[in-house]
């Protein structure tokens, strides 16, 4: 019998092989349960996150406990010095980044008759120029290296459409065009870029909904409940790992069956 107790996590963060994922979102919900995963997955964790200090200090320490390393940096993902600031920190203190995630995105509902041109610069800032400043800066490193798993979140928005979200399926639908365009442009290198479009899932993001809608949406969803960002998580946790490693620009819906 082996006389090694240690978890997988523990042993990958020792051996020189340990793969770097980044998690942009990282402090709340998707990204969260994302960076947790790949974490128990053995990757070292560079995460950014807006504000919330606190919650990000707490990740920081649980994807630690798991025995990899853990990194935390407050960006602005809609300011591309801030992300470029994010990932040349990340590649100081891990290494060069293997996997890119990108969870970072925020709402602001409005029927487009009342749409402020605030609400639509700040939705298309973070959710689609956010995205495009994370993959603008990594890809350089993975292209150098042949390899690379990119992962962005969109939505089942971004697909179908969705009453006072044209700002936010707007940047959704862009996720997916930019993605599919960046899996064409570097398949040569070894480097895969895939979507996943999340329907209703369970997180401060949905918390705020009012009790009408989330009832609608329940009608309209076959397993008649909310997703679990850790089911989330699962797929993208095989979404960068060698089991996908013939899928490239493709979107992965995770709904419940949702009919819009
Ligand atoms: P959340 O509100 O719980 O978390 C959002 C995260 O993004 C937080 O960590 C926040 O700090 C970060 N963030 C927001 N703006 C940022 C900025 N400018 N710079 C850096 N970080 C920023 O949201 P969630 O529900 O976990 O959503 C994660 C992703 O999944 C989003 O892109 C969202 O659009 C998408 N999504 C969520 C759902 C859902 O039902 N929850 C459905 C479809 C798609």
């Amino acid at each position: 019998m082996s006389e090694n107790t240690q978890s997988p996590a523990a042993e990958a963060a020792e051996s020189p092989a340990t793969k770097v994922a980044l998690v942009s979102g990282g402090s709340r919900g998707i990204g969260r349960a994302t960076a947790l995963r790949l974490a128990q997955d053995g990757f070292d964790i560079g995460f950014c996150y807006r504000s919330d200090d606190q919650a990000a200090k707490e990740l920081d320490a649980e994807i630690a406990g798991l025995g990899v390393r853990s990194l935390a940096v407050k960006t602005d993902v809609s300011d591309s010095n801030s992300v470029r600031a994010f990932v040349a920190e990340t590649e100081a203190a891990l290494g060069p980044v293997d996997v890119a995630v990108t969870s970072a995105g925020i709402t602001r509902d409005n029927p487009l008759l009342m749409m402020p041109d605030e609400d639509w610069n700040q939705v298309i800032d973070t959710n689609l120029n956010g995205v495009y400043h994370v993959c603008r800066a990594v890809i350089f490193e993975m292209m150098k290296r042949k390899s690379g798993s990119i992962v962005n979140i969109s939505s089942v928005a971004g697909v179908y459409g969705n009453a006072t979200q044209t700002n936010y399926a707007a940047s959704k639908a862009g996720i997916i065009g930019f993605s599919r365009s960046l899996a064409k442009e570097v398949g040569r290198y070894g480097i895969r870029a895939n979507v996943v479009a999340p329907g209703f899932i369970e997180t401060d993001m949905t918390a705020g909904l009012n009790e009408k809608v989330k009832k609608q949406a329940l009608q309209s969803i076959p397993l008649r409940r909310l997703g679990r960002a850790e089911e989330v998580a699962d797929l993208v946790s095989f979404l960068v790992s060698e089991r996908s490693s013939y899928i490239t620009g493709a979107v992965f819906q995770i709904d419940g069956g949702i009919i819009i």
